[in-house]
């Protein structure tokens, strides 16, 4: 249809306004649908069923059917198993030596639930949280105050709704409402577990995806996603935090970009705030040890923390919104759906074949014939079936956000005429027929290895 070849530039920054290609202006039907499926009671509901376990501390029963960790994963697999046949559930288990936080050789369990694609089975899309709990008190006697780890911790009551049964409530509701859709990539929703002592779970799994060459093409981690009210009186249930490392083009701040992107699109009511900083400051979560593994990978958070109810007693359900937890699950959702179903992004590198840098890879960009060009080439790495063609953006390097684009058809190669590649960041993204599309990939200039001169 002509109406899809249309070349049209649209300023980003100026209206959001969805991919040129496809239906103008229009959001994916289908995308629409599972955003408004995500039920806030069955948020609700999750939430008081995992405070009903007493705790979820990694050291705690294992045997007892209602109380303790062995418990609470438990019911997290039933629950997986009862929304699809199509989801295939399974515990990823994993023997924990005492060390650190853990004060004995402890059996450990991410509990996964996988609904494999139809076109690219071999790459993932991840959707997240940590389903275990922690009460710390600070260790008598100490100053600065030390938190205190002993074992007797491992049965004290530790709710721990908001940090994290909010993103864990998050993490099966998407599972239930997206199990009853098809995607062309894998969608994998993980409840992680040993995050408070030291993102044990998480670091396992990357470690062992790494190992394997397993495709995560990105990792939407969701960490205290119920709080509103901070301990400071500050109320914010409009906004979210999207945590992402460094550098400016790392493949998570591209999947960041993304998500205010997409969030827009479908949840236009809760405002991304991205954050450019792998985290906050002196605390983690289970993003990062993904990120260390080279997986793009980032932290969606409240603005409103609120640290008097973080590890403590007063970590419960009262005190919990699951109505904002629904509007953070309703973005995860959309930005889910959106990478599921939309076209692998381009390759922009290749590979240098000869001279003192072979075997290093490099953007495909050059100043094109004329010199003073932005020549931008890209490959398509498998064959899309539903493919519509690319769409070149542009920014200055000191904008956070893509400033313009332009759709170029189904082509691998654009030139933008006069325009110093030196002076801004340019980018390529694949779009489909259905005006789903990939995360930007970038033309990054990487500094080479420092180059040692002799002397006499
Ligand atoms: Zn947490």
């Amino acid at each position: 249809m002509t109406r899809h070849l249309a070349l049209a530039v649209s300023t980003l920054a100026a209206a959001s306004m969805p991919a040129v290609a496809g239906d103008l202006l229009s959001v994916n039907p289908t995308i629409r649908d599972i955003v408004a499926a995500v039920s806030s009671d069955h948020i609700a509901a999750t939430e008081r069923n995992l405070q009903s376990f007493g705790t979820r501390h990694i050291e705690s029963d294992t045997q007892d059917p209602v109380q303790g960790i062995g418990a609470a994963r438990q019911w997290i697999y039933g629950q997986f198993k009862s929304y699809s046949p199509r989801l295939q559930v399974r515990f990823d288990t994993y023997r924990v030596k005492k060390q650190g936080r853990i004060t004995r050789d402890t059996e450990l369990r991410n509990v996964i639930a996988t609904l494999p694609g139809t076109v690219h089975p071999d790459h993932q899309i991840l959707v997240t949280g940590h389903y275990d709990s922690l009460v710390v008190h600070p260790k008598k006697g100490t100053k600065p105050p030390e938190l205190d780890f002993d074992r007797a911790a491992a049965e004290l009551f530790a709710p721990g709704v908001t940090d994290d049964g909010s993103g864990t409530a998050a993490v099966l509701e998407l599972a239930r409402v997206m199990s009853s859709h098809q995607f062309d990539n894998t969608l994998v929703f993980i409840a992680f577990a040993g995050e408070e002592e030291g993102l044990i779970g998480a670091s396992l799994f990357a470690d062992k995806a790494k190992k394997e060459g397993t495709k995560i093409d990105a990792v939407l981690n969701n960490d205290i996603i119920g709080s509103v009210l901070s301990g400071n009186g500050n109320m914010d249930n409009t906004r979210v935090r999207v945590f992402s490392e460094e550098p400016a083009d790392s493949s998570s701040r591209e999947l960041a970009r993304y998500i205010r992107e997409i969030g827009w699109r479908y949840e236009p009511s809760l405002a991304v705030e991205c954050v450019f900083r792998a985290d906050r400051f002196m605390r983690g979560g289970d993003h990062t040890p993904l990120n260390q593994n080279g997986f793009a990978a980032v932290r969606l958070t409240t603005p409103s923390e609120n640290y008097s109810h973080q590890h403590t007693v007063t970590d419960t359900f009262e005190n919990t919104s699951p109505e904002y937890a629904t509007k953070v699950a309703r973005l995860n959702a959309a930005v889910a759906a959106s990478l599921a179903l939309a076209p692998l992004p381009p390759d922009v590198d290749r590979v240098i074949e000869k001279g003192e840098h072979k075997g290093e890879t490099a953007p495909r960009i050059t100043r094109g014939k004329s010199g003073y060009d932005a020549h931008l080439e890209w490959k398509k790495e498998n064959p899309e079936p539903d493919l519509l063609g690319y769409a070149v953006v542009m920014r200055s390097t000191t904008a956070p956000f893509w400033e313009h684009e332009v759709f170029v058809g189904n082509v691998q190669e654009y030139t933008l005429e006069n325009v110093s590649i030196d002076d801004v960041v340019l980018g390529v993204k694949a779009v489909d027929k259905d005006g789903n599309e990939s995360v930007v990939a970038p033309y990054v200039f990487r500094p080479r290895a420092l180059h040692k001169i002799e002397t006499y």
